[in-house]
């Protein structure tokens, strides 16, 4: 199957050598390609994410940009006394699960010969992508909602990147990206389906360090979705290549103060309803339309699985639960956190259940620690 990007709307499609980020019509590509796994040639490889090579959509080596990063500790916490794995991927270089995409969308922005981006987050993925440009030599611009945090701004300006705080929403700072990728190709994490290639290796990792088995249950926090999305389609392809026996069962959590996929969930619609979105400490998952939304949707109701929203007393308490365990993470690993207590207390899922702590402590530092 030779790789090409199939519009999600038209289904026009494109050969992957030329730079593309969306379909002519305007909607959301999808990549298409079929990834091999040779199981052998993996465990003999050094532990990153580079181990699934020839899972990875990148033409050329000499392309690849890395910080030796992924294959991220898998540990064992007791849960409303239930066993949980979590993926410690906060201790990814620029401290977030974000460079898992940024790795294989900056080698591929490299493989396109492209010298400069745009790029809008909340704060994590405009740090991440910020790094791996600055490893590649490649100048960019993060957009970034005022309100974001004073460490990932600090980040985002340590490796060099120009940064612009937007007045408003990060729906507003959306907007004013796009309007800076009319001559300025859009590195979007959210947009461009090579981050999603990167983010499938969370599957391929937590599936080997089970022993080459699907865990039963994956929980995880969701915004825009770019992990579970990515995990997901992980998991297809290790099911289609007779790895794995089974797609794990979905729990997606998000903040109530902002949960415009649990509303939708819970109405039985794949269109998002438009939602009046809160204040929350979990700034990493504040986002009111995501524009994956019809997919996460999908995704979850695929594998049985099902949504869950957290009150910002619950996120608060699972951060001062887990940093008091010695998980110094941000508050929006805590609310994967906190949504996998509340859903344990009420359910038993098939196991092994895996969650994840997506960003580190260190990139939103909780007020009330301040010395
Ligand atoms: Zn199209």
């Amino acid at each position: 199957v030779a790789k090409r990007l199939v519009c999600s709307s038209c289904r026009k499609s494109y050969a992957v050598r030329e730079p593309r980020w969306r379909c002519q019509c305007g909607s959301l590509l999808d990549l298409e390609f079929l990834p091999r796994f040779d199981l052998l040639k993996i465990e003999d490889r050094p532990p990153s994410i580079w181990r699934y090579r020839e899972a990875l959509p990148i033409e050329e080596d000499g392309n690849i940009v890395s910080f030796g990063e992924g294959f991220t500790p898998l540990q064992r916490l007791t849960v409303a006394g239930k066993e949980v794995l979590f993926k410690l991927d906060y201790l990814f270089p620029s401290g977030s699960f974000k460079d898992r995409g940024a790795a294989l969308l900056v080698s591929k922005l490299k493989e396109w010969g492209i010298r400069q981006v745009v790029e809008d987050s909340s704060g994590n993925a405009g740090s991440s992508i910020a790094t791996y440009c600055a490893r590649a030599g490649i100048e960019c611009r993060i957009f970034v909602p005022r309100s974001t945090s004073a460490a990932k701004c600090s980040q985002i300006l340590a490796c060099g990147a120009q940064l612009h705080r937007v007045d408003g929403s990060r729906e507003d700072t959306e907007q004013a990206a796009l309007a800076a990728a009319e001559d300025t190709f859009y590195a979007s994490h959210v947009w461009n389906p090579f981050f999603l290639q990167g983010t499938r290796t969370f599957a391929f990792e937590v599936c080997e360090q089970l022993g080459w088995r699907a865990p039963g249950t994956l929980a995880a926090a969701v915004g825009n979705g770019s992990l579970l999305l990515g995990a997901y389609i992980g998991f297809q392809e290790l099911m289609q290549a007779r790895i794995i026996d089974r797609i794990p069962r979905l729990v997606a959590v998000q903040a109530q103060a902002c949960a415009p996929l649990v509303h939708a969930f819970d109405k039985g619609t794949s269109d998002i309803p438009p939602i009046q979105k809160q204040e929350t400490l979990a700034e990493g998952i504040a986002v009111a339309a995501p524009r994956r939304g019809r997919q996460i949707l999908e995704a979850v109701r695929r594998t049985g699985g099902c949504f869950i929203a957290v009150t910002e007393a619950e996120i608060q308490e699972s951060l001062m639960e887990m940093g008091s365990g010695g998980f110094y993470i941000e508050p929006t690993s805590a609310a994967a956190a906190a949504g996998v207590k509340k859903f344990l207390l009420h359910h038993t899922p098939p196991g092994p259940v895996v969650s994840t702590l997506t960003g580190h402590g260190l990139k939103a530092p909780p007020r009330q620690f301040a010395p």
